[in-house]
């Protein structure tokens, strides 16, 4: 019995889960029944808060649920009403910009392709022979030349 009670054993008493052992030494033990005393009255001076508290949160929670109420019976729904097409408003943009969004570099894409196919049409307008016959033309100018050189 020369050892005093630990921390955790004290703690176990004031919960009521101590065995023989500990009951035993505070029967004997004059400084270990004081220290558990005063920590079983903490704890129940702990519960007793937690309950007030816990009271008080119900009934405070009870009169704001009136308040709220009531409030909502006397208030004009119309300042509420527009927050909400306000809020809807602004669902409506972001989910338009979050679906546009993924096409703006597409669509530059195809703007830059577009550009490109423009560019090509004018430089075969501005040719004097279309493309496709760049190389009859080419085939008929040797010929022509080697007519003129035949024909010296
Ligand atoms: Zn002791």
């Amino acid at each position: 019995m020369n050892n005093h009670l630990s921390e955790d054993q004290t703690t176990e008493w004031a919960l009521g889960t101590s065995d023989e052992h500990v009951f035993r030494h505070l029967e004997t033990c004059a400084a270990c029944a004081r220290e558990a005393d005063e920590l079983r009255s903490a704890l129940a001076g702990f519960r007793d808060a937690v309950h007030t508290t816990a009271g008080r949160d119900a009934s405070f929670w009870k009169s704001q649920q009136l308040a709220v109420s009531e409030r909502l019976s006397t208030q004009d729904w119309y300042p509420l009403h527009w927050a909400w097409v306000v809020a809807m408003v602004v669902v409506l943009i972001t989910a338009i910009l979050l679906i546009r969004t993924p096409n703006v570099p597409k669509n530059r894409v195809s703007e830059d392709a577009d550009n490109a196919l423009l560019q090509a049409v004018q430089r075969d307008l501005s040719r004097e022979v279309p493309e496709a016959l760049a190389p009859a033309v080419l085939i008929a100018e040797e010929r022509n030349e080697i007519l003129s050189k035949k024909g010296d």
